[in-house]
């Protein structure tokens, strides 16, 4: 850090007029090597504003003194360590102080003085769960198919998270955060508690990508599109230098996390002269794949009558519901289809209530059982008219009952007695739910 101070402190000497500014819009940012640097600074922009009538506003939220990589100071011991940042007023006696703040909003991020940006992370996904409260509601009350909530979801919730996405690859446990937020909300999204297995549910939801892995695919992204800048643009140039640099940087971060995961940069992509959707389409695959092997792992947790495999992660079976052009009605049983699937909704209990009991009995014909699901979806007495509907749809080709239940819970959204599958789901967990709170009250 003293070199780095060092030779910024000789360009200063060298050239003492030099301003070192971003400007954005009304939000300009200046640099300066010192104090004093910062303070010769302010006595131009001073003078500058009295020629052309123009006036900084000055106070804790708007224009304020930071001290980059200055540590954790907080502003007022920086106030009782350090000379003040003084922007003079040119035209009379008046000098405002400016405030030593260790982290300042500007553009719509909070950027600290390290250059963390878990605020910004924690800030996106609190702002997020804001709008995602909504959502499990209108898919509990059936007031929306699933579908539908999870556009919704996409662009009311994870486009507040993709705001700033492209800057989370610097922060150390971005990944632990993003991944239990989007298994939290798939989780929620299928109405059940935070117990389940998220990665179950994130396959039913047709989530391939994970909460990190989408952060990768912004920033895999974002590097693309400075590569692709003119070489003698400004900001190219500094993404370029900021590779080489001793200190922490974006280029440098961002560069190690892709690379961790075995995705490809820019300029070494054996494709590099193809469109940025055909370089997405690599990035995802590589994400996809680095998802699979965590997934797989998670989901060899969860026991389900029908195994998920590859299949059901890269399938996304929302999708192919979503351009069957189904009624209205039949959309909003895809929800109770995903529950059921997943063994979410509960069919067996003791006295209707649920239990870790190893005897329970069936919420619906209330006979001793084992295995209710297969029980429900074979025997049960109470579903005999959606059994014989689905029997008949599929040509009666079913022997046993183990076998019956595994084809009801394999229906796939193109064959024939898939409407069977969804109203038989749907009519399941509104009937459990019922039975629940009649044994509750
Ligand atoms: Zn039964």
């Amino acid at each position: 850090m003293s070199l780095e101070a060092s030779a910024l402190r000789a360009l200063d000497l060298l050239a003492p007029r030099r301003l070192v500014a971003i400007l954005h819009c009304d939000d300009p940012v200046f640099l300066g090597s010192s104090r004093g640097a910062i303070n010769l600074t302010m006595q131009v922009l001073s003078r500058w504003c009295f020629e052309h009538k123009a006036e900084f506003h000055v106070g804790d939220n708007k224009t304020v003194a930071m001290v980059l990589g200055g540590g954790l100071h907080s502003g007022s011991d920086m106030a009782g360590q350090v000379a003040d940042v003084l922007l003079p007023c040119a035209g009379g006696p008046v000098t405002q102080a400016l405030t030593f703040k260790v982290w300042h909003r500007w553009l719509g991020i909070p950027f600290d003085a390290r250059l963390c940006f878990r605020r910004v992370l924690q800030e996106r996904l609190r702002l997020a769960s804001g709008e995602f409260a909504a959502l499990p509601g209108l898919l509990e009350s059936r007031v929306a198919p699933l579908h539908f909530a999870l556009e919704l979801f996409e662009a009311k919730v994870d486009s507040v998270v993709a705001f700033a996405r492209w800057l989370f690859c610097m922060v150390p446990d971005a990944k632990d955060l993003l991944d239990a937020q989007y298994e939290t909300w798939a989780k929620q999204l299928l109405g059940v508690p935070s117990w389940k297995n998220g990665a179950v549910a994130r396959c039913e939801l047709g989530w391939g990508l994970s909460g990190y892995a989408r952060a990768l695919l912004a920033v895999a992204m974002r590097r693309a599109a400075l590569w692709r800048l003119p070489d003698d643009d400004l900001y190219k140039s500094v993404f370029v230098a900021g590779h080489g640099v001793t200190t922490s940087s974006w280029a440098k971060c961002s560069l190690d996390s892709s690379q961790a995961v075995g995705i490809v940069d820019w300029p070494s992509c054996a494709t590099a002269q193809q469109t940025k959707s055909a370089y997405k389409k690599c990035v995802s695959d590589v994400l996809q794949q680095v998802c699979y092997s965590e997934w797989q792992g998670a989901v060899a947790r969860h026991g389900a009558l029908v195994p998920y495999g590859w299949e059901q992660f890269a399938g996304n079976h929302i999708q192919a519901v979503r351009r069957l052009s189904l009624s209205w009605s039949d959309q909003l049983c895809v929800w109770s289809w995903c529950r059921l699937r997943a063994g979410w909704i509960m069919l067996s209990g003791v006295r209707g209530l649920p239990s870790r009991a190893r005897c329970q009995n069936c919420l619906f014909c209330d006979s001793r059982v084992s295995k209710p699901m297969v029980h429900c979806l074979s025997c049960c007495s109470h579903w005999c008219t959606f059994r014989d509907a689905f029997v008949h749809a599929t040509g009666g080709l079913v022997e046993t009952a183990g076998r019956l239940a595994v084809a009801v819970l394999a229906t796939k959204p193109r064959d024939v007695s898939f409407c069977v599958v969804l109203r038989w789901a749907d009519a399941m967990d509104r009937e459990s739910h019922r039975l629940q709170r009649t044994a509750r009250d």
